[in-house]
């Protein structure tokens, strides 16, 4: 085994263009904290380069009224989109970026052409809907690579794993219907956008493809961890994916200013070594980040370097402990509602 693995990023400082309104938190600086972490590493990083999304592979998840939408929009720049959504100058060229650059991650990653990679790009993605960009998002980039692996790459399973505080709406409801693109989100509930109850399971033949795990405002690595263990774990081993794709946003971090979780470096450095544990023992090895969103800095960077180390280490990193299962905690709270969910399902769901 190397020192080190093949490690594919993007970063592309076109991704800083991309302007809100003045004291708005998803702002350039972010890119700039995961830079500095990613300093500590980039003798070993690949860099991929970005290239625009096209429109075909855009529809695959978006409606071309979205695409229509948005050029109008762009004509108006600086625009706000909603009350937390704008688009600035080059907005909606600097999306197709970060849309382009993901799927050209995901595929090097599904092809084995690197073992794992991250796409710190601008705008977020996971809030966007086919019809509707919110929440930061114009284009859902995880799910516009997860449709450009299963349309081009010969990839039939796909794993979205999102650990972003917030619930990934616009994601799950890309794939609520379809049984081969597993969601699992963990957020903070009830918080925006409002959806993520544990009790969204998918629909139609997509039932049982969407795992919620609502948790409370105040978990922190305890909760993380142990819910990694009791229900992500089985969930994965359940549905055998060909590729992992995380929806990876640093905003659970205990300094967060738009949240309010509890999660270290450290609880970021176990998630990412049970995504690479498990991504090794059921999907080959292949595993994606994607950065979402994440608002301190400080939080940024700790995440990335934890997760970046984590996920680049020539040996499997160690896994955490087994978290300890009291009855009545917000873990086993929080497992409970799954298990009420999915149990039938899922062999040993909720079990350590
Ligand atoms: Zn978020």
């Amino acid at each position: 085994m190397p020192a080190t693995r093949r490690f594919a990023c993007v970063e592309d400082p076109r991704y800083r263009q991309h302007q809100g309104p003045e004291g708005h938190p998803e702002r350039p600086d972010r890119l700039i904290a995961v830079g500095q972490a990613l300093d500590a590493h980039r003798s070993a990083l690949l860099p991929i380069a970005s290239r625009q999304a096209t429109d075909e592979e855009i529809l695959r998840v978006h409606g071309p009224g979205h695409l229509q939408a948005l050029a109008v929009a762009a004509e108006q720049a600086p625009v706000r989109i909603d009350a937390d959504t704008y688009l600035g100058a080059g907005s909606l060229e600097i999306a197709r970026l970060a849309a382009g650059a993901t799927i050209d991650l995901a595929r090097a990653v599904a092809r084995r052409d690197v073992d794992t990679g991250l796409a710190a790009v601008r705008p977020p993605g996971h809030h966007a809907e086919a019809g509707q960009a919110m929440g930061f998002c114009l284009f859902n980039n995880v799910a516009i690579a997860a449709q450009a692996l299963r349309a081009e790459e010969g990839v039939e399973r796909v794993l979205i794993l999102d650990w972003d505080v917030h619930h990934g709406n616009g994601t799950q409801h890309s794939f609520e219907a379809d049984r081969d693109v597993l969601y699992v989100s963990t957020h903070q509930h009830p918080y925006y956008p409002g959806t993520g109850a544990a009790g969204e399971v998918g629909v139609g033949a997509g039932e049982g493809a969407t795992v919620n795990v609502p948790l409370p405002a105040g978990c922190g690595d305890r909760e993380y961890l142990g819910v990694f263990q009791r229900v992500l774990a089985p969930v994965v081993a359940h549905f055998r994916p060909d590729v992992i794709l995380v929806s990876a946003g640093f905003d659970a971090h205990e300094d967060d200013p738009l949240a309010a979780m509890q999660v270290t470096r450290e609880g970021f450095a176990g998630m990412a070594a049970i995504a690479r544990a498990l991504a090794d023992t059921h999907a080959g090895g292949r595993l994606a980040f994607v950065l979402e969103g994440g608002y301190a800095l400080s939080g940024l960077r700790q995440g990335t370097d934890a997760m970046v180390a984590a996920a680049l280490a020539g040996q499997a990193p160690a896994l955490p402990e087994p978290v300890a299962f009291e009855e009545g905690s917000l873990l086993a709270q929080a497992v409970g509602r799954v298990v009420a969910a999915h149990g039938h399902r899922v062999p040993g769901l909720g079990a350590a």
